[in-house]
Formats: C-alpha cells, sequence, structure tokens
C-alpha cells in the first residue's frame, strides 16, 4: 500500500532498538480516514478468506482488527495481556515473548469467543520476531479452530517473523514491509 509507505516515511520515526514509532497515525492518535482506507484494503485482500471473526491482542491491535472486522462484517475478539476477572470460565492461554518491552506476558482468550467452527484472521498493528502472531495461532488451534491468515498494517521484514510464518504455510499479508530502517532513512520492501 503506497500510501502507507508515503505516511511511514513522513510521520514515523525510528527509536533505538530497532522500534518504529507511528504514535501520530496508528499508536496513539489514530487517522481515522487513514484507518478506513486500511481497512478497506485489508478486507479486499481477505475478501474470499471464509473468516468468520478477527483475532487481535490488546491494546494496539484493537483500533484496527476493529476496522477490518466491520468491514468484514463480523465480529472482533481481542486477547488480554493478563488473566483478568473479566474472563472467568475456560480459557486459552499462551505465553508471549514482547519485542518492545523485552518481557513475557500471558494472553488470555475464553473459550466462550473462540469456537471449533470459527474460521480465524489475525490483524495486528506489527510484526516484527512474530511472537504475537504465534501466540494468537496457538490460542486458535487450542480452540481447534482454523488460522486463515493474517494481516499486519506494518511489517518489519529485517526481523523475519513473517516470512518465518509464510514459510509455515500461513498466509501473511502486510500494507508495508519495511526493509531497513536508521536514523535517517526508511526502506520497503518490493
Ligand atoms: P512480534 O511479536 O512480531 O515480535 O512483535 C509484534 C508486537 O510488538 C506488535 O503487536 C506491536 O505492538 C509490537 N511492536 C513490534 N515492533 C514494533 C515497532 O517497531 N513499533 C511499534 N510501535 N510496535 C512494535
Amino acid at each position: 500500500m503506497k500510501a502507507m509507505e508515503e505516511k511511514i516515511l513522513k510521520e514515523g520515526k525510528v527509536l533505538p532498538g530497532g522500534v518504529l514509532k507511528v504514535g501520530s497515525f496508528l499508536n496513539q492518535q489514530i487517522d481515522t480516514a487513514f484507518l478506513a482506507d486500511m481497512a478497506k484494503e485489508i478486507a479486499a485482500l481477505y475478501k474470499d478468506c471464509g473468516a468468520n471473526k478477527v483475532l487481535t491482542i490488546e491494546s494496539s491491535g484493537i483500533a484496527i482488527a476493529t476496522a477490518v472486522a466491520m468491514e468484514l462484517g463480523v465480529p472482533l475478539v481481542f486477547a488480554k495481556k493478563h488473566k483478568s476477572s473479566n474472563v472467568d470460565g475456560a480459557v486459552y492461554t499462551s505465553v508471549v515473548h514482547s519485542f518492545t518491552h523485552g518481557t513475557d506476558y500471558t494472553i488470555v482468550v475464553s473459550s466462550d469467543y473462540l469456537r471449533p467452527e470459527d474460521k480465524v484472521l489475525l490483524v495486528d498493528d506489527f510484526l516484527a520476531n512474530g511472537k504475537a502472531l504465534i501466540g494468537l495461532t496457538d490460542l486458535i488451534h487450542q480452540a481447534g479452530a482454523e488460522t486463515v491468515g493474517a494481516a499486519i498494517a506494518i511489517e518489519k521484514g529485517c526481523q523475519g517473523g513473517g516470512d518465518a510464518l509464510r514459510a509455515k504455510g500461513i498466509r501473511v499479508e502486510s500494507l508495508a514491509i519495511v526493509e531497513t530502517m536508521t536514523d535517517d532513512a526508511i526502506t520497503f520492501r518490493k
């Protein structure tokens, strides 16, 4: 998506440790018109995949995942980052290593919201090493449901997570794939 590459070049900031900051349009302030464009692009890519549910992780994936779910006309489910009192009964859990925080956390989803008959599209804001998506596919596997693919706003191709998932046979579509990133230059995969 050319507009995503232009947006990253114009508004993105590269932080130490290989973190790309896009707080002006995706991670803190949300450019709602652009969010709608992103969702339309992703929904067009996945219109025939048969997904009946979109799954993401709180909190930064929720905005784009909700917009995609609205376009597809299906519910959005988000995995919570800790077992909370709002989740009762049977739950599926998986441990995920956070690239941005350098720590492990547990993701939790109620078995009420992931059913064996579900065909699930994963949506997230970023894909780096792929740990978040692997954790989500683990929850889907525990539920006996099916992963139909993953859609990502920004993939950092240099970290290899997306290609590792593709090598496992998972369809991964990203609106922009950052190939290299330094303080003064960002390049994209063609
Ligand atoms: P992964 O599990 O693929 O290593 O990392 C994906 C998660 O880490 C995303 O859900 C996102 O919240 C966060 N993340 C990874 N890299 C970046 C980055 O460069 N910028 C921002 N803002 N978040 C990132």
